[in-house]
């Protein structure tokens, strides 16, 4: 994590450094292949790890943010909300996405070099102006 990544408590806005703390949220889905790992267990005598190892799919258990970053709210708290344990953690999450999606939303228009206008991308990446039609990667 770099340094400009870092900005104040999302709980009370306040200062951060040097000790904090980062929380990382994800949904997680218990997927259907779980029933495999539970028909194993019963076949070895109720001894989930055992099934587990015998299992063609021990991984029953999906966490969003793990296969893609962008499903994983990331807040940061100062040890001081930390701490007072007060925390409104869906509600934070929910600020925190908003906040994120608005700034991907934002990093999707350049403006033109040439015109001035707005800038689109186009599927292989390239930007491209809406007004003179400049080009540039
Ligand atoms: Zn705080
Ligand atoms: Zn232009």
């Amino acid at each position: 994590m770099k340094l400009s990544e870092l900005r104040p408590c999302d709980n009370c806005g306040g200062k951060i450094a040097p000790a904090f703390y980062i929380v990382r949220i994800s949904q997680a889905l218990v997927l259907p292949s779980a029933q495999q790992s539970v028909g194993l267990m019963m076949m070895f005598g109720g001894n989930l790890k055992l099934a587990e190892a015998m299992s063609p799919n021990p991984d029953a258990v999906m966490v969003f943010g793990d296969q893609d970053k962008s499903l994983m709210t990331e807040l940061i708290i100062c040890q001081g909300c930390y701490l007072a344990g007060k925390i409104d953690m869906v509600r934070l999450a929910e600020c925190r996405n908003e906040v994120v999606a608005a700034a991907a939303n934002e990093a999707r228009f350049i403006d033109c070099g040439e015109c001035g206008s707005e800038m689109d991308q186009n599927t292989i990446g390239e930007w491209v102006c809406l007004q003179c039609e400049a080009r540039r990667d």
